[in-house]
């Protein structure tokens, strides 16, 4: 189908989201490589580490899709409920699944075991093109209709040809810049701290906790070893106070933002730290080529939705690239018109979940008495009223807006 190309697509980035692509590409006739520059079994890899991954409803639908649902049962937990709650406000609200009229509103993952899974399959997959590690250092036009690719791996470089360039290569993607393509940062000033702690064994269960405090927000993840994932959002200028403290210290701090309601907290593991900032792409698309995932959206990990979002990108080019190769002879995967159409349907998404997870931070981060009152009074209206609470929940769980096949359960 490439014509002169040496490929339909190239996928520059094998983290959670390229990876993903990757596979769902892999169920069409398209001729693909996947290019990563960290093997996923290095300590370096910097995609699949201790981060707990909340995946929404939708995101598990588009894994079963992928055939990915197998490898992943024995390392998924099902999340039941969600309760959001501010430090030291009146008003809390319950996102229960059963109210959605289904059993779970989604999983969670620790992300290398997602990560293992994911190339797990990639290895299984022989008409996929793997060439990891190799990084892609260079891109240009080419006067055919390809893009040319520099592709350094193992002390040599390669020069490979393609139709289309997915760009997945995260957050501070040197391609995007390579590209041309600007993009908007933006500072929280938070580093969040994950890990994982023990709670009293009457509390274990299905429900993940989102704590709003005045100096950030707290996710407390169920775990299939009955241990919840703290992640712990802190003012960046007060995290490595934060990271030296001994566990009974630390634990401390983490006890007094989400009170009793998990009892006594107890057996800290190991600390990790992200600093936070919002990056957004400044446009999705150029020239034969389009930036998915974090290399699209670097989010706030609030509310869980970065990875989802990114499964979203997955599922939509999937689709659009799947329907062109069944119904066009000469495909060409990079042509304007395919580009222009990812980019109709991704932008509102990403818009939605830019403005929802932001507007959180802001929202909580401020701390006027108005604004505080209003909140509290807030979420507890929100318990109340089933259209607001249920628009959320179809946010949380991915079904907002138009929805791919993938994400439908549906067959690519
Ligand atoms: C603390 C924390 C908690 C989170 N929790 C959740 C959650 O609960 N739910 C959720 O949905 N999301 C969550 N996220 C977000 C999620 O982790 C990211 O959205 C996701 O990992 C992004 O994946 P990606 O593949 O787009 O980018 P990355 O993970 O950055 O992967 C990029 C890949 O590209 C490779 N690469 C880079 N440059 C090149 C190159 N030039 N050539 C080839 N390869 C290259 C890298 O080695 C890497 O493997 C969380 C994030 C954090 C920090």
């Amino acid at each position: 189908m490439s014509g002169s190309c040496d490929y339909d697509v190239v996928v520059a980035g094998g983290g959670l989201v390229g990876g993903s692509l990757a596979v769902a590409l892999a169920q069409t006739d398209l001729r693909v490589a996947l290019i990563e520059a960290v093997p996923p079994d290095s300590a370096a890899q910097p995609s699949f580490d201790d981060r707990t991954i909340a995946l929404s409803h939708g995101s598990c639908k588009i894994l079963q899709q992928l055939g990915l649902w197998p490898l992943l049962r024995d390392s998924v937990f099902p999340v039941e409920r969600i309760h959001i709650s501010e430090q030291g406000r009146f008003g809390t609200a319950l996102i229960v699944a059963a109210e959605q009229g289904i059993a779970e509103l989604g999983y969670v993952i620790k992300g290398r075991e997602l990560g293992h899974a994911l190339w797990q399959k990639i290895g299984d997959l022989p008409t996929l093109d793997v060439i990891c590690p190799g990084t892609v250092t260079a891109t240009s036009q080419s006067v055919s209709s390809c893009r040319s690719l520099t592709v350094a791996t193992q002390g040599q470089e390669r020069r490979i040809e393609t139709q289309l360039l997915v760009v997945a290569d995260g957050a501070r993607s040197a391609l995007r810049a390579a590209l041309g393509v600007g993009a908007s940062r933006d500072d929280y000033e938070q580093t969040a701290i994950v890990a994982n702690v023990q709670v009293a064994k009457r509390y274990t269960g299905h429900t993940a906790y989102e704590r709003f405090t005045p100096d950030g927000p707290l996710a407390l993840l169920p775990g299939i070893d009955g241990r919840y994932t703290v992640v712990l959002a802190r003012p960046s200028d007060n995290a490595e106070a934060l990271l030296q403290l001994d566990d009974d210290n630390f634990l401390q701090v983490v006890q007094s933002c989400i009170g009793m309601r998990l009892g006594r907290l107890q057996k800290l593991g190991q600390r990790s730290s992200y600093p936070l900032e919002l990056v957004q792409t400044a446009a999705l698309t150029t020239s034969r080529a389009v930036m998915i995932g974090n290399a699209a959206h670097g989010l706030h990990p609030v509310a869980g939705q970065g990875f989802n979002l990114g499964l979203r990108d997955v599922a939509s080019l999937a689709e659009i690239l799947a329907d062109a190769a069944r119904s066009e002879h000469a495909l060409d995967a990079g042509a304007e018109s395919l580009l222009a159409e990812y980019a109709a349907w991704r932008d509102q998404d990403q818009r939605n979940v830019v403005r929802f997870t932001d507007g959180l931070i802001r929202l909580f981060g401020r701390k006027g008495r108005m604004l505080a009152a209003g909140r509290g009074l807030g979420l507890a209206a929100f318990d109340l009223f089933p259209a607001g609470k249920r628009e959320l929940a179809r946010q949380t769980m991915g079904l907002g807006g138009r929805v791919a096949r993938l994400a439908r359960g549906l067959p690519l």
